[in-house]
């Protein structure tokens, strides 16, 4: 068997019973410090999507938080590029911008390098104004699962109990209901899976893409896209 499907193996034989008593035993409560929703200096907010989730918050209903509607235009007027920008990892600079292939598409992010579905009300309490429909990597900060394949999320792991990793957060250590630690043990065995699933149908689909200068393709597991989220077509 390949690495891969080994580790999704072992993600889909994840006990939620394990997964929950870790994150129990962890411990977290959101304090809605905005912290992994936000850029932190030069490091623009930086949080994995995949192709559906683009598409649900293309066209999620938004919450009008900070009184302008937040960063996003109104979901009838939303397009991919509102939603989603190529993760830069493994692209490089072009005098226009970036060019490159990756492998992932990242939350958009706005003039301050926060996600864009970011918002802050009078008191400067930050929320998520797509909170219904954010994607699973917010779903389930501050947690990851130590499988490779998996992606990890900003911030460093401070706490690992079991396969559950914790990463930086204000929240942690704090108490958790059961019920709680048990929805976030679901959000994230889903994540993993779906995480390495996203992984394998990359890996099977790929062919190189050759970009042109100052272009750049995203593989997703649906095939290799240009930025707006449109399939790339060459001709044959
Ligand atoms: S989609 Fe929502 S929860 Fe996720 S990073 Fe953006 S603002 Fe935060």
């Amino acid at each position: 068997m390949q690495p891969l499907e080994a580790e999704l193996e072992d993600a889909r034989a994840l006990s939620i019973d394990a997964l929950a008593d870790a994150i129990e035993s962890i411990g977290f409560e959101c304090t809605r410090c905005g912290a992994c929703c936000t850029g932190h200096g030069e490091e623009e907010h930086t949080a994995t999507v995949f192709p559906d989730e683009v598409r649900s918050l293309e066209a999620a209903e938004t919450a009008d938080v900070d009184g302008d509607g937040g960063d996003v235009p109104d979901a009838s007027e939303r397009d991919w590029r509102d939603v989603a920008r190529p993760m830069p990892y493994g692209l490089t600079e072009h005098e226009d911008g970036l060019e490159g292939e990756t492998f992932e598409w990242a939350l958009q992010t706005d003039g301050c390098g926060d996600c864009a579905f970011y918002a802050e009300d009078e008191d400067g309490t930050g929320a998520c104004v797509a909170h219904e429909d954010r994607p699973l990597i917010c779903r389930t900060y501050p947690f990851s699962v130590a499988l490779a394949g998996t992606s990890q999320p900003m911030g460093e792991a401070v706490d690992e109990e079991g396969v559950v990793r914790a990463h930086e957060c204000e929240g942690l250590g704090r108490n958790i209901s059961r019920e709680d630690a048990e929805d976030l043990a679901r959000a994230l065995k889903e994540r993993a899976i779906r995480e390495l699933e996203e992984a394998i149908a990359v890996r099977d689909a790929y062919e190189p893409a050759d970009p042109d200068p100052g272009e750049v393709v995203v593989h997703d597991s649906e095939g290799a896209k240009r930025p707006d989220g449109s399939p790339l077509e060459r001709p044959k």
